[in-house]
């Protein structure tokens, strides 16, 4: 029986709905056989469900995923074998700052709009988790001032909305050399949210592969049958990994599930095999043990 896996996902650490122990799980009831853990800015949920994939029967990767400054917004996955994740503490750090630099002034320019929420309602439905604008959209929704997430972020928190305000982030070249620094493997996400054509998306990969950039997720939530084909065939020229994940938040993007997306997508395990060959050629290289 062919196996299939998923190489994205959000735990309760950034802003998915489920703990690390929770996914891993629920990623064993849906039959998947291997997962990627890849928080926003953070690899806390790692260990945790590393532990649980150990008795749960579910291979789990260690996963970062990295805002990276450009327009419109980039994505870039690093995926670690062993604790090479680790060596991208002072980085994740760094990064999780801008956020706290950037939460209060949404904040206030919603005051200033009349929206009443308050950073403590922001933090308390946060939790645990590293503070991002799916939490304050909730705050929005519970508070009667959006409908769902998605009318939240619609309404004021996406670029161009009134209440969007950019943070700090690194490069894409300085997210993909401080990933390949740790020993981990750096992706391209979810390339079709760039909105470019085949050729501009294929002049990008090329720039990016000089510096690094090991592989695109071809395979994704949103893509049309056309779109992974396509994405494929860049993934070849360009001598790129072609990788696949749904990212998954549980109940912060509703319909999409882990693994299967909205239902049509399909990741096999041998595109891990492949990536596994990576993992190990990155971690040896930057003489992470
Ligand atoms: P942040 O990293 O704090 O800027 O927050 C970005 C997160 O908000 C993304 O990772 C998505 O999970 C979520 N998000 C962004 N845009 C939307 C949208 N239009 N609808 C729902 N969720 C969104
Ligand atoms: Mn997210
Ligand atoms: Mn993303
Ligand atoms: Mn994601």
């Amino acid at each position: 029986m062919e196996k299939f896996i998923d190489l994205h996902t959000h735990t309760t650490k950034s802003d998915g709905s489920m703990t690390p122990a929770e996914l891993v799980r629920y990623a064993a009831e849906k039959g998947l056989v291997a997962v990627a853990i890849t928080d926003h800015d953070t690899v806390d949920g790692v260990a945790e469900a590393i532990q649980e994939g150990s008795k749960a029967g579910v291979e789990v990767i260690a996963g970062v995923e990295i805002s990276v400054d450009y327009s419109p917004e980039m994505h870039i996955l690093g995926y670690f074998k062993d604790k090479c994740y680790m060596r991208l503490e002072s980085t994740l750090e760094e990064l999780r700052m801008y956020r706290e630099i950037r939460n209060p002034k949404i904040i206030n320019i919603l005051s200033q709009m009349g929206v009443e929420i308050s950073m403590e309602e922001v933090e308390k439905k946060a939790g645990e988790s590293i503070i991002s604008r799916a939490h304050i959209a909730k705050v929005l929704v519970d508070k009667g001032y959006a409908n769902d997430i998605k009318d939240a972020f619609y309404k004021f928190l996406s670029p161009g909305r009134p209440a969007y305000v950019k943070k700090d982030k690194l490069a894409p070249e300085s997210a993909i050399k401080k990933i390949i620094e740790a020993g981990g493997v750096p992706v391209l996400a979810h390339p079709i949210y760039l909105n470019k054509s085949y050729n501009e998306l294929d002049e990008l990969l090329a720039h990016l592969a000089k510096v690094g950039l090991a592989g695109i997720e071809a395979y994704y939530t949103e893509n049309t049958e056309e779109d992974n084909r396509n994405l494929v065939k860049l993934a070849i020229k360009n001598d790129l990994l072609a990788t696949g994940g749904s990212d998954f938040h549980g109940s912060f993007k509703t319909n999409i599930d882990i693994g299967t997306g909205y239902g049509n997508l399909k990741i096999p395990y041998a595109i891990l095999e492949r990536l596994k060959v990576e993992l190990v050629k990155h971690k040896e290289k930057a003489n992470c043990d």
